[in-house]
């Protein structure tokens, strides 16, 4: 089976692996800092904080932030879970803006008339949360002055888009948010297995982040609220969690981030070629916005024949293909639909979610395998 992703592991990667662990540390120690720099380096934000995963990253973002019970937080229906699970991990209210048919990603326009409504009955969001779906980033500038307009926080889930750019700037600067959320699972651009990070220009979002990262215990006298008992003290002073990374897998990310414009090339050039390739075949092509250069987590083509949708999927499946379906619209899950969510409250999310397919798309992914994938949707949209 042809997986729809998969990570590039190489033999220095092992090395920096094996070095770490024989080393002193192997939970959160030196190789955090030394991570986090190569990605405040690449990106030019001004921190970075690393975290277990993603969705810990999305959490300490919301708590940073202040999301609390009473607040509302409005993110994409088009995306993984987690992206809406972390407003309510911090007790608040979640809502959805429906996407842009042509990008998949969430709709400005459509965010403009839900924040009018929204002031009409005093209920405008604390933070909206974009998500840059496929790796390509939503029309962010358009966003930040919607955010200075109407006075909300914006949380960027870059998940998919490390390595990808905005207006020719990376995505990840900040340039026009408050924090962006960088995923390193395994089918994500690089990998620590498992691990995210949170990066912000903001100095005391930065601090909370890394406090709530580790119980929200602190050993930095500066900051303690009381007077220090002695050299072994340490001192609590908020409500976190244990969100550490570990040295091993920041060994790992590190040496990922050497290759990780070598990634992105590829990704691309695949996807270029899965354009060319898919020209004269009965679906609808990633849309690509001038604003943006993507990278490419996700090759997501869209059907024209919805009712060809499962038994297409099916016979990919089974012939050998491992397509996968990115996303079930959250408002569609059974944990939403108890919060008062409907089928038909997002129709463009629904629309796609009925005639997109994932396409195997990482970087060990050969023009062989590519090709057996693009004959293997022919058969099936003619079987
Ligand atoms: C993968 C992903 C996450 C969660 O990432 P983890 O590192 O697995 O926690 C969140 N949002 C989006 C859009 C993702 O694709």
């Amino acid at each position: 089976m042809i997986p729809y992703g998969k990570q590039d592991i190489n033999q220095n990667d092992i090395d920096a692996v094996l070095e770490a662990l024989k080393s002193d540390f192997i939970t959160q120690g030196p190789r955090i800092p030394t991570f986090e720099k190569s990605l405040t380096d690449y990106t030019g934000a001004k921190h970075g904080v690393a975290v277990s995963s993603a969705t810990a990253a999305l959490h300490i973002a919301c708590h940073a932030l202040g999301v609390e019970k009473g607040d509302i937080v409005w993110t994409s229906p088009v995306t993984f879970v987690a992206s809406a699970n972390c407003a309510r991990y911090c007790g608040a209210d979640v809502d959805f803006v429906d996407i842009d048919p042509a990008t998949y990603n969430m709709s400005v326009k459509r965010l403009k008339r839900k924040l009018i409504e929204a002031k009409s009955i005093g209920r405008l969001p604390k933070v909206v949360i974009p998500v840059h779906l496929t790796g390509q980033s939503c029309e962010m500038e358009e966003i930040a002055q919607l955010a200075e307009d109407y006075n909300f926080k914006v949380i960027e889930d870059a998940s998919h888009a490390v390595g990808g750019k905005y207006k020719s700037a990376p995505v990840g600067n900040c340039a026009y948010s408050d924090i962006t959320v960088f995923s390193f699972h395994p089918v994500k651009i690089i990998t620590t297995a498992e691990g995210g990070i949170s990066m912000t220009n903001d100095d005391e979002l930065a601090e909370r982040m890394a406090l709530v990262r580790s119980h929200g215990v602190t050993r930095d006298e500066n900051l303690m609220k009381e007077e220090s008992h002695g050299p072994w003290y340490y001192q609590q002073i908020d409500l976190g969690f244990n969100y550490r990374l570990t040295d091993i897998q920041a060994a790992l990310g590190t040496s990922q981030m050497q290759r990780i414009d070598e990634f992105i090339k590829i990704r691309n050039d695949l996807a270029y070629r899965y354009d060319q390739l898919l020209a004269d075949v009965a679906v609808v092509t990633p849309v690509q916005h001038t604003d943006c250069y993507s990278a490419r987590h996700l090759y997501v083509i869209k059907l024209e024949d919805e009712g060809k949708h499962r038994q297409v999927f099916e016979y990919m499946r089974k012939n050998g293909v491992g397509v996968n379906l990115h996303y079930i619209p959250i408002h569609l899950q059974p944990y939403y639909k108890r919060l008062g969510f409907n089928p038909g409250d997002y129709p463009a999310a629904e629309d796609y979610y009925a005639r997109a397919i994932s396409l195997p798309l990482y970087t060990k992914l050969t023009h062989d395998e590519q090709d057996q994938v693009v004959a293997t949707l022919k058969a099936a949209l003619s079987a």
